[in-house]
């Protein structure tokens, strides 16, 4: 089969032919990929940035968000069958520790993760623990079932708390922070403020539903999210961009007794001034990883195929297998939304 591969330590990935995953375990099945899109994750291992070296044990398949349909299941499986059309949560939980044991399998301590800890997904082939996949309609929409993984991130960030009457305000219009400002729209919030500073990431953000796309190179946060809330401030941060002032910013436009809740992951430590923007102002900071399993799934499926959320805008390119790299580049080079590759 074809797959993107990882082959050795350094910038890149190369197209190769190898051999399909047929040796399942009993408790894994094997599925043929009709789509899979990029991560930034796939970016960082593509750039083999400080992370990607030491996460990543080369040789490996990259990729990890797809969709596609079993075709072989290992001797125990018992939760899906050949011929379902499914995607995958990326996260393999251990189902042994605490977290895993009551019912918290997003924070499992032994956590691997598809196309991080094992072979990944763009490939014709992959093959994965039956726990982790999801089932669909045979006619859920294709392109949106292999964005289910970074729409349930959006997902778990937004429905911390009620977003309903709520001003909001999200930091960072990457892919998942317009998809979030997709659910805010949909469930109801009030104004949805959205900070950027690439050009095509703040059309992205108009299109996906942001009442108010704000420079932080042109324009004081802090000051335009308090006049645009009648002098209140925000009242729930939800933090997309993983950029220390992006964070430091959000604090000081959330109201007194606001809410944070920080997906974007920070290139390291920070300094902020946690007793005037977190303690004396009874901030809740909500830390979110991955989706909840699989709570956030449902939730993800019943809002696409109710077409209660617009995704349409986010996916801005769908590429042939072939031309993963053409995808690659324009993600480095801020152009583009969530590319989809079709596999099948
Ligand atoms: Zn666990």
């Amino acid at each position: 089969m074809k797959a993107i591969v990882k082959e050795k330590p350094g910038k890149g990935f190369k197209m190769r032919d190898v051999p399909v995953p047929d040796d399942l375990a009993p408790n894994e099945a094997l599925v043929k990929i009709n789509k899979a899109s990029i991560c930034g994750t796939d970016l960082h291992i593509y750039e083999w940035n400080e992370w990607a070296q030491q996460n990543i044990k080369p040789p490996q398949i990259a990729g990890h968000e797809f969709t596609g349909k079993v075709i072989k299941t290992g001797s125990n499986v018992s939760l899906v069958s050949t011929g379902d059309v499914v995607t995958s949560e990326t996260h393999i939980p251990c189902r042994k520790c605490i977290q895993c044991k009551t019912g918290r399998m997003h924070v499992c301590k032994n956590l691997e993760i598809l196309g991080v800890h094992r072979d990944g997904a763009f490939a014709e082939y992959i093959k994965v623990p039956e726990t982790v996949l999801w089932k669909l309609p045979e006619d859920f929409p294709k392109k949106y079932a292999s964005i289910m993984e970074p729409f349930g991130n959006a997902i778990h960030t937004c429905f911390v708390e009620n977003l309903a009457g709520k001003n909001v305000l999200i930091t960072g219009a990457g892919p998942i922070g317009c998809m979030a400002t997709a659910i805010a729209k949909a469930t109801g919030a009030a104004k949805i403020i959205v900070t950027e500073i690439m050009e095509y990431r703040k059309k992205l953000a108009k299109q996906s539903g942001a009442d108010y796309v704000l420079d932080p190179t042109e324009t004081d946060i802090t000051s335009s999210v308090k006049q645009l809330t009648n002098d209140n401030g925000a009242d729930i941060l939800l933090e997309m961009s993983g950029n220390e002032n992006a964070l430091i910013q959000g604090l000081e436009s959330l109201t007194n007794g606001g809410t944070a809740s920080i997906l974007g992951v920070f290139p390291g430590k920070i300094t902020f001034d946690i007793n005037s923007l977190v303690i004396f102002k009874g901030i809740k900071l909500y830390g979110i990883t991955g989706r909840k399993m699989f709570e956030t799934w449902q939730i993800a499926t019943e809002l696409i195929k109710n077409k209660r959320v617009d995704l349409s805008s986010i996916i801005t390119h769908e590429l042939k297998f072939e031309d993963w790299e053409k995808g690659i580049k324009n993600m480095l080079d801020g152009k583009a939304g969530k590319v989809v590759l079709d596999i099948e």
